[in-house]
């Protein structure tokens, strides 16, 4: 049989339809997928010269296909590195009353920006501002769609057309595009390096200064440390500066501390009040790393700066919504009432003990192995976690871990049936294990887990085997 008495063996779009419907699936999906499917055989039968499929498994892909596309694209996976601020994975997971806010005001109208009291137009800011000031000492607050955007805005205001002050040693990269050199050329500042990546003295900022000099700014070096033999110029030693030369001076303090958590005071970390105490005049982070709450960048500090980032036309671009608000609000106020410790998940799971991990690995290994048998050689060991988001690169949370070894299959290959699963689970691989970690386990997961990990080693629906590229993208080790 030639190429093309094999082609003329397909059927055609309509007959493919009409052996699909009756699924109550839209005509126009069904069709439109139908046409897809059709097409991919066509080319697979020119290319190969292979013979066609079963009418039967035409249909059962066209359905597939239509399913995949009437299913969210955007769905909760679990997470299982023990990465707790994984980027890749929609950063901090909200605590419940931050959801329950997110609902109050999702559905319907709320007083967003008019002032119930008197009846006149309010400012959105204002359902944080204070609350953002009793928790750091600032005297005014400002909350933007992410810490890129407040850093942006600030330099765009305060410095655009003059010189902002920066050490090498603090020229950071996060994840990619943010990047203190191209937001600072973005932004309309000019940026004056000072120092060297591994030494930078006051004397250096001080020979910068200039009449051009509009700030000195300090930039948390989120995710990497400079070790060795280093100087740099402390917060204190910066503000000296500034006070001396009549200079603001801005700490882009990347991941946002709000709480004094044993694990960021050995990482070194210190709170924003902090910064602000030190004499800092201006300090901007994120709202979804370590504060964990809404992605978000919050701006505190002096008031006449403040106020002079709310004029500005660019904040209309970058303002956040009711949604974003309602949910920072909650957590500042869990912060404010001193429940943060308990109820925001990203301070908890930071925090939680490795007996209590340890707990939770035997209890997963136990609903495990009264099923699987032979299947998957588990096995418990220690091991350690990472906060993740460019934050405390050399923190190692202690952990353990729950190790699989997979008898019919790789650990790349249960991993892609993990990730593909219902729902996705999102695992660490080493050395042909498949590595689970239940500090980043959702309170009440582990029966969820370990079904999808049995339906994952079986090959259940929704769970195609075979379909890992040998040693390819699996290998993945999510640690951002
Ligand atoms: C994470 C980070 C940013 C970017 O913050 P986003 O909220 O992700 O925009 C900027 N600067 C530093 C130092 C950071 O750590």
């Amino acid at each position: 049989m030639d190429k093309r008495d094999r082609l003329r063996q397909l059927p055609a779009v309509h007959e493919l339809v009409n052996r699909c419907s009756g699924a109550g699936c839209p005509t126009h999906l069904l069709t439109a997928a139908a046409r897809q499917v059709l097409e991919r055989w066509r080319k697979k039968i020119l290319e190969n010269g292979i013979d066609p499929p079963a009418p039967g498994e035409l249909a059962a892909e066209t359905a597939a296909l239509v399913r995949s596309r009437l299913s969210p694209s955007l769905r909760p996976v679990i997470n299982a590195t023990g990465v707790v601020l994984h980027t890749n994975l929609g950063r901090a997971p909200l605590s419940e009353a931050a959801c329950q806010a997110v609902a109050a005001v999702a559905g319907g109208y709320c007083n967003l920006e008019i002032d119930l009291e008197t009846g006149s137009r309010g400012e959105r800011y204002s359902h944080v501002e204070e609350l953002l000031c009793d928790l750091t000492g600032a005297q005014a607050a400002l909350v933007v769609n992410n810490n890129a955007a407040a850093v942006f805005l600030a330099l765009h205001v305060l410095a655009r057309g003059r010189e902002v002050v920066v050490g090498r040693g603090e020229l950071v990269e996060i994840g990619g595009s943010f990047r203190v050199p191209e937001i600072m050329a973005q932004s309309g500042a000019i940026l004056r390096e000072v120092g060297t990546t591994n030494k930078t003295y006051p004397r250096d900022y001080e020979r910068a200064i200039g009449p051009e000099t509009a700030l000195l700014l300090k930039v948390h070096p989120s995710n990497y440390r400079v070790v060795g033999f280093t100087r740099e110029v402390s917060r204190q030693e910066l503000v000296a500066i500034g006070r001396s030369y009549r200079i603001p001076v801005m700490e882009d303090a990347g991941s946002g501390v709000f709480f004094d958590l044993l694990e960021f005071r050995e990482a070194g970390e210190s709170l924003i009040g902090e910064s602000l105490a030190a004499g800092v005049d201006l300090v901007t982070c994120s709202g979804d790393k370590l504060l964990g709450g809404p992605q978000a960048g919050i701006i505190v500090g002096r008031a006449d700066l403040v106020q002079a980032l709310k004029e500005s036309p660019l904040l209309r671009v970058l303002r956040v919504d009711k949604m974003t608000l309602a949910a920072l609000e909650a957590t500042l106020r869990l912060y404010l009432e001193g429940k943060a410790e308990e109820a925001v998940p990203v301070l908890r799971m930071i925090s939680l003990k490795n007996s209590e991990i340890e707990r939770r690995a035997i209890f997963l290994k136990e609903m495990l192995s009264a099923s699987l048998g032979e299947e998957c050689k588990l096995e418990i060991m220690p091991g350690s976690s990472r906060v993740g988001g460019g934050s405390l690169p050399l923190a190692e949370l202690p952990t353990t871990l729950l190790s699989l070894r997979p008898g019919k299959m790789t650990a790349a290959s249960l991993a892609g049936r993990l990730r593909r699963g219902d729902p996705p689970v999102i695992v660490r691989i080493w050395e042909d294990r498949v590595i689970i970690d239940p500090r980043t386990l959702a309170p009440g997961e582990e029966e969820q887990l370990a079904a999808a990990l049995k339906a994952a080693l079986r090959g259940e629906p929704g769970t195609p085997a075979g379909e890992e590229k040998a040693g390819g993208e699996s290998d993945w080790i999510p640690l951002s």
